[in-house]
């Protein structure tokens, strides 16, 4: 096990803090033990084959670079489909700045935090956060405003603005989930000074409670069950009571 908490250069992600409060047993195989398990689960990675191909799509159209596509490519008409989505979703304004790919890395005390973007738009007086989805369920206002994945992106952005050399208020600050099968639902998140202060305490607690995490010690797995269905361990973990 490698105690990644002793690391100078450890950034935790939205996916890292997402782990550790599903199930810290599945945040120590993960990211301690280093454990890499695929997914059991009929026709998971050819979806995410295509999620992928999309946001590479994404990345090209907003980089400037052709978004075709060779005649063999997987699920080519219907990631045709989705491009024409999102290119009428948001055409490029050249007036506006186009981060694709974005990665910002942030430590202040020991809240040590990496966010990696779909997306940013810098426009006068307004950023864009944009992530793009690509699963089949449809989404919903109250679940992603209650994402680990907005928590994380808006605050750190939201504390980082220097590197993008804006100063804006916290009411100009909007992420934006986009779905191209569903693109008439645009979820869009706002922000305000309060919920940035909310967003810093719960990533804080959630990175103390990591800190302190007794990762050698007896394991309750009943805590967590409700996780075990949707988990890539379930098979290795069945049995395990403990660490
Ligand atoms: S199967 Fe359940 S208990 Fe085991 S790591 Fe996954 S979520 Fe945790």
């Amino acid at each position: 096990m490698l105690d990644i908490r002793t690391l100078e250069d450890f950034h935790h992600s939205q996916n890292s803090l997402n782990t550790f409060k599903q199930c810290p047993l599945k945040f120590k195989l993960k990211y301690m033990d280093n454990i890499n398990f695929k997914k059991d689960e009929e026709g998971y990675y050819e979806n995410i084959e295509t999620g992928l191909n999309f946001h590479l799509l994404c990345n090209r159209y907003f980089i400037g670079i052709d978004t075709s596509m060779g005649e063999d490519t997987k699920d080519k008409d219907k990631l045709e489909g989705w491009m024409k989505s999102l290119k009428k979703t948001i055409p490029i304004n050249k007036d506006h700045t186009y981060l694709s790919e974005y990665t910002i890395r942030m430590a202040m005390d020991e809240v040590r935090l990496q966010a990696n973007y779909d997306l940013i738009i810098l426009k006068e007086d307004t950023i864009e956060i944009w992530d793009f989805k690509t699963e089949s369920r449809k989404p919903i206002y109250r679940d992603l405003e209650k994402r680990m994945q907005t928590i994380v992106y808006m605050y750190v952005l939201m504390e980082n603005l220097k590197l993008l050399g804006k100063t804006i208020e916290f009411s100009n600050l909007k992420m934006i989930y986009f779905n191209p099968q569903y693109e008439d639902q645009l979820i869009q998140i706002d922000y305000d000074e309060f919920k940035h202060e909310e967003n810093h305490k719960s990533i804080k607690n959630i990175i103390d409670r990591i800190k302190e995490y007794d990762f050698q010690g007896l394991f309750d797995k009943s805590i967590y069950e409700k996780y075990c269905k949707y988990c890539e361990f379930e098979r290795i973990c069945e049995d395990k009571s403990g660490f």
